[in-house]
């Protein structure tokens, strides 16, 4: 696991300053963690529907079997009885007897008495003619039944329940038959019409309650019994019975009407029907359906969740990643500037210390030869050259003040902190440039704030600072244009100056190169100095140095120094 997730999150991590990759990393991530959350619930949920569901699908056939079981058994007992019933008097009488029909027709009062639902009562000898008859239908006296199939098959089999049929009253029919052979070896049938109302009384003690369904149904798919669902008795079942036996059993099929039902049936012992109880699938599963409707909707929140949540941290995580990689990657130019700065300075701060000496020796030579000169004021020349070795001096005190100030960027200048009032100083800078100011009709503007706090400082540093910036802003300035200097306390630990000018404005090139010492803009009336060693001294002083600038509109330098000096 651990070697797949490294790979799974390797490629990315290698080119990690893109936002591309950012993006591939975020998408890893949330994939990688909602597989890691959400597949143990995914699982963990379909296991546990599906064992509810079998668990509901037993809790209902069980029952269902066990009441079609005894159900089949009050049937077989019912139709026992009566074909004992039937048997018995087959065998208690003889056939001279039964073929009395007042004698026939007591005997049928007597059984009618001791069991309900039988309707009539004839004796059919061995040629299959009804020799007498108890019951409503007189005429069946002497009807031939030699060819009909029960007939045969009670031949056959000994006894016989007949399918239910539509009797000459026109309500639904059994027919029990016995075949009895005599000692002698005479043989005659006794045959007893049922009707079905007790098939009925059974199925309404199976208590189905309100949508059950129970019916008798035979081999050939005709209903013996009513059904609610599928039709009256004698109608033709719509939908093939599926195999059946003896012992009742529980299959889930579909039905003609598209239900989906549990279906129990058992086949009804020395019959030709079986006993089916029918219960809807959707009816019975309605609670659970509910019930799943909600444990769905927790399900589905519950994953937006997570996957809300593992969204947001990971957005959060790669947020804090991208910050970070930004802020190392600024430490490293910050360092590597200062790197630069630091050995340009001290290569600047070499060559002025090399340059002082000859410097030295131009300037005392020219000094000798002006008193050479002086000595001989006769000399034709003598004003020219004083004017040349004028010039000589003026050249080299200027590049003396330039190597004096490569010096100081080099941090050869000794510091002096004193508490200081930076309004002052910046009043007291001023001062030096509102004459080229006035004659150039440049306005210069002041926002102090009044209770600008004194700060430890260099006086003559934080001077040449304030001087840099205004000598630049100046530059930048046409004649008539603008400089706002303002001050203020930013919070209770840094103050802030700012020198905003509407001049020339820098294009980003150099903006990004103003810092570097010897970087000007100005040709031979710049020396590339200023803004380097502003840098370094701001730097120095514990502060912060920031330019915004747009080309043509104007520039803002702003300095922030701490109130309190940082040791180190
Ligand atoms: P110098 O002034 O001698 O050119 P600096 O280090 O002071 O050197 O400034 C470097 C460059 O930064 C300048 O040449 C100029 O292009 C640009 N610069 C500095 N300040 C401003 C300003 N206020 N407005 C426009 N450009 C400026
Ligand atoms: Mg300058």
């Amino acid at each position: 696991m651990k070697k797949t997730l490294s790979t799974f999150l390797g490629d990315a991590r290698t080119e990690i300053s893109s936002p591309v990759c950012y993006q591939v990393l975020r998408r890893k991530i949330v994939a990688l963690m909602a597989i890691v959350s959400l597949l143990p619930l995914l699982s963990l949920a379909g296991i546990n529907y599906y064992e509810h569901q079998s668990a509901m699908t037993a809790e209902i056939q069980a029952p269902l079997r066990a009441l079609v079981g005894k159900a089949k058994h009050s049937f077989e007992l019912f139709l026992a009885e009566r074909t004992s019933a039937v048997s018995f008097i087959a065998s208690a009488y003889s056939f001279d007897e039964l073929s009395d029909g007042a004698n026939l027709k007591r005997i049928f009062q007597v059984m009618r008495r001791e069991f309900t639902g039988f309707v009539d009562l004839g004796l059919i000898d061995s040629t299959g003619r009804q020799i007498s008859y108890a019951g409503p239908y007189n005429e069946l006296i002497g009807r031939n039944y030699s060819e009909q199939e029960w007939f045969h098959q009670v031949q056959f089999k000994g006894t016989y329940v007949s399918d239910v049929f539509m009797g000459f009253r026109k309500f639904p029919h059994v027919v029990i038959a016995v075949r009895h052979t005599s000692e002698s070896g005479k043989s005659w049938v006794l045959r007893a019409t049922l009707d079905t109302m007790h098939f009925d009384r059974i199925i309404a003690a199976m208590g189905l309650g309100a949508d059950g369904d129970a019916f008798l149904v035979s081999r050939n798919g005709i209903l013996q019994t009513d059904s609610r669902r599928y039709g009256q008795v004698l109608d033709t079942l719509d939908f093939p019975l599926p195999p059946t036996n003896f012992e009742a059993n529980v299959q889930t099929i579909q039905d003609s009407q598209g239900d989906t039902i549990f279906i129990a049936s058992a086949l009804i012992t020395d019959t030709e029907f079986a006993l089916v109880d029918v219960k809807v699938k959707p009816t019975v599963f309605n609670t659970w359906y509910t019930v799943r409707a909600d444990l769905l909707f927790i399900f589905v929140t519950g994953v937006a969740l997570i996957f809300l949540a593992v969204y947001r941290v990971t957005s959060l995580l790669i947020v804090r990643l991208q910050e970070s990689d930004a802020q190392r990657l600024g430490a490293i130019h910050q360092m590597e500037h200062s790197q630069k700065l630091s050995s340009i300075g001290r290569l600047a701060a070499g060559v002025a210390h090399e340059i002082n000496n000859p410097l030295a020796i131009i300037n005392e030579k020219a000094g000798l030869m002006r008193d050479i000169l002086n000595l001989q004021p006769e000399c034709s020349f003598s004003d020219k050259f004083a004017k040349q070795i004028e010039a000589i001096q003026r050249s080299v005190d200027r590049c003396r003040g330039i190597t004096h100030r490569m010096l100081g960027f080099a941090k050869r200048m000794d510091v002096k902190i004193e508490i200081l009032d930076l309004n002052a100083i910046l009043l007291e800078t001023l001062g030096f440039l509102e004459r080229e100011a006035q004659y150039r009709n440049v306005t210069l503007e002041t926002e102090l704030a009044q209770d600008l706090p004194r700060i430890p400082t260099d006086h003559g540093q934080i001077q040449q600072v304030f001087l840099n910036i205004l000598n630049n802003a100046l530059a930048a300035v046409p004649d008539g244009g603008h400089i706002v200097l303002r001050s203020w306390s930013e919070n209770d630990q840094i103050v802030g100056i700012s020198i905003a000018d509407d001049g020339c404005g820098m294009s980003e090139e150099t903006c990004k190169h103003m810092f570097e010492p010897f970087y000007t803009t100005k040709k031979e009336k710049g020396t590339g100095l200023g803004m380097s060693i502003t840098y370094g001294i701001v730097k120095r002083l514990g502060g912060e140095l920031q330019v915004q600038s747009k080309l043509n509109e104007g520039t803002t330098v702003t300095i922030l120094l701490p109130k309190k000096l940082v040791e180190g």
